[in-house]
């Protein structure tokens, strides 16, 4: 995974921005299903068999069809898709899996080199799924992640705590 902060903040971000306010406490409360599809590294098919496109096409699909629970599987779908997309961005994964088991990858990068000059990465296609993938091994959170699940979290105990403050006031 690219880190269990950006997993988390970039769907999360995207639902809160688009979603409606009715929606925010589904929107909160499914969010573990960001980071939910690593645990595929347990079953020994990593980035296959919680990482393709059916799942959130299936999540969409009951979506559409169930009037009542739409936004709740829609929340579900952006979840799961986001996490393969950013998965796509950063290795790759078995986006077809199981009916076609190759890597599907994007890798897009600009960088600057030592001598100031810009450089720009732009390559996709299909890889062979190698052992190394399918046992997962590499960092749950790597230090940039935690630095930022750090931020976030005190951001999020200030705001609790300035919510009881207000409350307080206001009695
Ligand atoms: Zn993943």
């Amino acid at each position: 995974m690219p880190n269990w902060a950006i997993h988390l903040i970039v769907p999360l971000l995207a639902l809160l921005i688009v979603g409606r306010k009715e929606d925010h406490k589904y929107i909160l409360l499914l969010l573990p299903l960001a980071v939910l599809p690593d645990i595929d590294t347990f079953v020994i098919e990593h980035r296959a068999l919680l990482h393709n496109i059916f799942i959130p096409a299936i999540l969409f699909f009951i979506g559409l069809s169930i009037k009542k629970m739409r936004s709740i599987f829609f929340i579900a779908g952006v979840y799961f898709v986001s996490h393969v997309i950013l998965d796509l961005f950063a290795g790759g994964v078995v986006l077809f899996y199981p009916v076609y088991n190759q890597m599907a990858f994007i890798d897009a990068s600009l960088e600057m080199s030592r001598t100031n000059q810009l450089l720009w990465t732009f390559d996709y296609g299909f890889n062979d799924y190698s052992e190394g993938w399918k046992i997962a091994q590499g960092y749950i959170s790597d230090s940039v992640g935690t630095g930022s699940l750090v931020i976030v979290l005190v951001a999020g105990i200030w705001a609790s705590y300035r919510n009881r403050m207000v409350g307080k006031e206001d009695k």
